[in-house]
């Protein structure tokens, strides 16, 4: 029976970060690993081109974070997205920044960010063990003893962070025992839910228009009788409702909205650039250009083409009918579809379809300065098992990289203290 100075569960960017940082700080590490293969996650991350952080100014960071950015304040400082860039430079993979300051490795290519932490973890010293499934935490005396695998061989240790991810894209191998593992040793759970998912739509039309991305839109989110968010940019028709990066940030207030019996909607402004007298005014331009044509052949400058027939048949202007004979309240009306889109919200993809999960352990009882449980000295939480989650543009995985660097400093300190 070998016993360790730290062990650190599940080699994802924070136990990868975690596990490095530890040996760093001298301890003897051990990190274990369910699937075949380390970072899986963060191989598929950003469509496999990583976005491993977002370039904004610090101090920005934390309105990002819907999910406890507060509680993450010291720690996203400690080591920030600067510190981040220079990490993976140092091994290699230089960075570039992207629209909404979304940083990607120069190669775009994510299995580099893996390469560049592997080598990591082997010059510090930390010994990696994949195909090894921890099934149960162990506990003498108030006190973190070591770890059970489901093949029934324990590893004893002074300390252990657990970095096991959420429960989304299972197949990663986040598959959420991380959440058991906190149930088992009497941390309270936030429940998991899915965030950053595509969402479940009522109208038929959208399958007529699905794979249509729209740049440069406005959707709102309404519901309690009003407009509760609205985010500006890119959106995805699907087969079975919406999806895109605005779509995706929307998702963790419509999903719980929704949990909360609310009638969800999105309004969908096609045309956020103009005020509705200014859209009008256009559509009065179009319409003297076009006077002679019919409604269905007026709307090619405006539109792309597969929207047209969902917006002339919500619009209820006969699509033969000539532009001239429009009236005005009928071109009112078409503004005010232009502008406010419906959509009825009929839910979200399962959390296993989620970029990012929701909920999990709750920071009430996680040391912010260390990442320590408050319940068990020896005991850490990294990642997105705890209950923190940011949205799109590189934040995620820059917290689990930032909680990584933190809990493995931080464990190696309470071993080298000999508590
Ligand atoms: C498709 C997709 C794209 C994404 N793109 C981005 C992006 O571009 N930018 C961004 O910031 N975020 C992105 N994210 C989110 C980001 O990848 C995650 O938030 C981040 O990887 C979480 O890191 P983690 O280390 O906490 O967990 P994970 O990366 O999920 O790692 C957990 C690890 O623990 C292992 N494990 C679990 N249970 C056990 C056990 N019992 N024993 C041993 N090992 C175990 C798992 O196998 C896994 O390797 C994306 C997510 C998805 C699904």
């Amino acid at each position: 029976m070998s016993v360790q100075d730290v062990i650190v569960i599940g080699a994802g960017a924070a136990g990868l970060m975690a596990a490095g940082q530890a040996a760093s700080a001298g301890a003897k590490v051990l990190l274990l690993e369910k699937k075949e293969k380390p970072g899986r996650k963060i191989a598929i991350s950003g469509k496999g081109r990583c976005n491993l952080t977002n370039a904004e100014n610090v101090s920005d960071f934390i309105h990002n974070y819907p999910g406890n950015g507060r509680f993450l304040n010291g720690i996203l400082r400690e080591f920030d997205n600067v510190r981040l860039r220079e990490f993976f430079s140092h091994y290699g993979v230089e960075s570039k920044v992207e629209r909404g300051g979304r940083v990607f490795p120069v190669s775009d290519d994510a299995e580099a960010v893996v390469h560049a932490l592997l080598q990591f973890i082997d010059e510090v010293g930390v010994e990696l063990k994949t195909n090894q499934t921890v099934e149960e935490i162990l506990t003498k005396e108030g006190q973190v003893a070591g770890v059970k695998l489901t093949n029934n061989s324990i590893i004893k240790a002074e300390s252990i962070i657990v970095c096991t991810g959420g429960s989304s894209y299972p197949g990663t191998g986040s598959t959420g025992d991380g959440y058991r593992f906190a149930k088992e040793l009497g941390h309270h759970l936030i429940s998991p839910r899915a965030s950053l998912v595509p969402l479940k739509t009522a109208e038929k039309w959208v399958s007529e228009v699905q794979g249509l991305s729209l740049r440069n839109v406005e959707a709102s989110l309404w519901y309690s009788g009003k407009k509760q968010r609205t985010e500006f940019g890119e959106m995805l028709f699907t087969h079975f409702g919406v999806s895109g990066p605005i779509i995706l940030t929307l998702s963790r207030w419509a999903g719980e909205a929704l949990q909360q019996g609310e009638k969800v909607e999105l309004h969908i402004n096609l045309k956020p650039a103009l005020t509705s007298e200014q859209l009008d005014l256009r559509l009065q331009r179009d319409f003297q250009k076009f006077s002679n044509k019919q409604f269905k052949n007026a709307l090619d400058e405006l539109l792309p083409q597969s929207l047209i027939p969902v917006i002339i048949q919500l619009s209820q202007i006969p699509p033969d009918r000539v532009i001239h004979q429009v009236t005005r309240e009928e071109r009112k009306h078409l503004v005010q579809i232009l502008q406010g889109l419906k959509l009825t919200v009929l839910g979200t993809l399962p959390i296993a379809s989620a970029i990012v999960t929701a909920g999990g352990v709750d920071v009430k009882e996680i040391n912010p300065k260390t990442l320590a449980s408050k319940l068990f000295p020896g005991l850490y939480w990294a990642g997105e098992v705890v209950d923190v989650d940011g949205v799109t543009g590189g934040y995620n995985l820059q917290a689990a990289f930032a909680m990584g660097y933190r809990a493995g400093r931080a464990a190696a300190e309470y071993v080298r203290a000999g508590v």
